[in-house]
């Protein structure tokens, strides 16, 4: 999976792609991640990106020449989608999350200020990504909450010890408590169910769990 950021701060995600588990996953060759800065696409001396809204209000809007520029200057591969992150988009999910794992190449633009000329988004047609209901300063964040969650999707990302198939979500329902040691902390026990070395008794706990976790706490995941 080929990652491709269109960002004015390209440091705000090769800092968090230099660390843990997706550093591994770029070394490993099982993802890519890189940068394109509209501010590099334009024309004047400034190098300015922003300008005033038309209609008056506050704040600055991206310009249309530098970003229509840097989207179409990657290169897109056959497999590619071009996603824009905007509050306004469709909620990120799980669901959303597997689907896009699926591409070999997904261009990521990032917002900024007062965000896009509406004509990037008329022209550029992207799909439109929100990563929940309240407003960040941009989009990059947004870009590293997409490019974490759908690389744990991607085969070979995780190491076995990280697997993603019990995490919340991935069968629908939330996971179940986790553990280690020591056996007791400031009284608390672990459940002594754990310690038995019985596995399908552990499991048929765990299960029990994970429903009625997800029963208390996100009732609406169950049908
Ligand atoms: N004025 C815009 C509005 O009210 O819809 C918000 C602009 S926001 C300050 C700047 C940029 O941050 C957006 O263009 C977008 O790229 C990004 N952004 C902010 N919140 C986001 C969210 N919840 N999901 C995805 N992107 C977000």
């Amino acid at each position: 999976m080929k990652f491709d950021v269109v960002t004015l701060f390209p440091d705000m995600i090769k800092n968090y792609c230099s660390e843990s588990i997706v550093k591994r996953g770029i070394e490993k060759g099982v993802i890519e991640v890189s940068t394109t800065n509209p501010r590099d696409f334009t024309h004047d001396k400034h190098k300015k990106v922003d300008d005033t809204p038309y209609g008056g209000s506050q704040g600055m809007v991206l310009m249309c020449q530098p970003m229509f520029d840097a989207v179409e200057s990657i290169e897109r591969i056959d497999n590619s989608e071009l996603i824009m992150l905007t509050p306004q988009g469709e909620p990120f999910s799980h669901k959303i999350s597997k689907e896009l794992a699926s591409f070999d190449q997904l261009i990521l633009i990032c917002g900024h200020y007062e965000g896009f000329d509406e004509r990037i988004r008329l022209g550029l047609k992207p799909r439109e990504i929100s990563i929940g209901d309240y407003v960040l300063t941009g989009g990059e964040l947004p870009a590293l909450v997409l490019i974490d969650s759908i690389s744990r999707n991607i085969s070979g990302f995780l190491g076995k010890d990280e697997s993603a198939l019990d995490d919340s979500f991935s069968e629908g329902l939330l996971e179940h408590a986790q553990y280690t040691k020591p056996r007791e902390f400031r009284g608390m026990k672990v459940p002594e169910v754990l310690l038995s070395g019985n596995h399908a008794e552990i499991e048929k706990f765990r299960a029990n769990e994970r429903l009625e976790r997800t029963k208390a706490r996100r009732p609406d995941l169950i049908i």
